[in-house]
């Protein structure tokens, strides 16, 4: 029987506070597309190409297998692996015919704990579901636009027939082995009467469901304009104002084109270099960071021209990862870190 949970982070994760500074990060994101297929309505996908070439400097890459190679080869510099590889981004991984061979490479260089993915499921075929069965994915985490074909249309603009996306994920569920998998939809994507609907369709064949609170992550998307109850998080939690973000104390990301920033925004923030000409070891360590980790535990991020259009510390932050009462702590230890 299915868990009603959300389908990020894992259970008996860490106080944040007591680890930082990190010898190593704890997650690393591997971005393997900047395109996708759908056009949710609350993404910045909606705004089409021309806006996210021009805004977030995103033009349709495709991470190769060289880049994940370069990827791999660096991470072995860390002293131990990642807690988790994450493919994901701001595109669809599976949109990239080379993940299945991306997640095997990652699995047996042996540098992360655990490696999953977020998708979109619509490209989930069988002979791709086998493919990461067998390359030894160890979380599929599904983010589903409703639970009908119209819920679809409306949401993404396409109509996907929800009973073949439904079909593709119980075969999925039925051949799975080791991996898990999550399913999870935003609130907006379901009427009232549905959220119901949802966990009843998914309690058996899924390991973990739930509803998402989505909040306006993007500027200039449609459902932004619409009223909505914003006083909660994704998890539907209330909390103070979080004043650090925590996400670049812990993670790295890289970009299809190898780029490599702090955390899973959209924006960019403080780019550390690019996995071609650099090494992220180097970038782990640099002088950069460590000036990006003081900025956020100075509450400054406010004025930080893409952390000020950001709201994952209110959004998406682990109420265990929060940095804001042991900031002092902290920055005495980075003060004291060898140059
Ligand atoms: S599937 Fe994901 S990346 Fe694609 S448009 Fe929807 S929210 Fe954005
Ligand atoms: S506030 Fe947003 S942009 Fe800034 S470091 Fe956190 S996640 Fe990244």
């Amino acid at each position: 029987m299915s868990e009603i949970k959300p389908f990020s982070g894992v259970d008996g994760r860490v106080k944040l506070a007591e680890a930082v500074p990190l010898e190593a990060p704890f997650t690393l994101n591997l971005f393997p597309s900047n395109l996708c297929n759908f056009r949710c309505n609350y993404c910045a996908q909606s705004r089409g190409g021309a806006v996210l070439a021009q805004e977030y400097q995103m033009n349709g890459e495709m991470m190769t297998l060289d880049t994940l190679d370069r990827v791999i080869e660096q991470s072995k510099g860390f002293t131990r692996p990642y807690k988790l590889v994450s493919f994901m981004g701001h595109g669809e991984p599976l949109c990239n015919p080379d993940l299945p061979e991306m997640v095997q490479r990652v699995k047996q260089a042996g540098i992360a704990e655990r490696v999953d993915i977020i998708t979109n499921a619509s490209l989930l075929t069988a002979r791709t579901a086998q493919a990461l069965v067998s390359a030894g994915l160890d979380v599929l985490r599904v983010s589903l636009q409703g639970i009908s074909t119209e819920s679809y249309r409306r949401t993404c603009g396409n109509a996907i027939p929800f009973e073949k996306m439904l079909a593709q994920l119980q075969y999925f569920y039925q051949i799975r082995g080791q991996c898990k998998l999550f399913v999870k939809t935003m609130d907006v994507t379901l009427s009232g009467e549905e959220n119901q609907e949802f966990y009843r369709i998914f309690a058996n064949c899924t390991d973990r469901m739930y509803i998402d609170k989505v909040k306006p992550v993007y500027s200039g998307v449609e459902y932004t304009e619409q009223e909505r109850d914003l006083s909660e998080d994704r998890y539907g939690k209330r909390h103070e104002d979080r004043r650090v973000c925590a996400q670049p104390f812990y993670m790295l990301s890289v970009w299809p084109d190898g780029d490599v920033a702090p955390c899973d925004a959209i924006y960019r923030a403080n780019p550390l270099g690019n996995v071609h000409t650099g090494d992220l070891v180097d970038m782990w360590r640099s002088s950069s960071l460590l000036e990006f980790w003081k900025m956020q535990l100075n509450c400054e991020r406010d004025t930080h021209p893409a952390c000020s259009k950001c709201c994952a510390p209110n959004d998406v932050q682990h109420e265990s990862d929060s940095l804001d009462e042991d900031r002092a702590a902290i920055m005495q230890k980075l003060e004291e870190m060898p140059q």
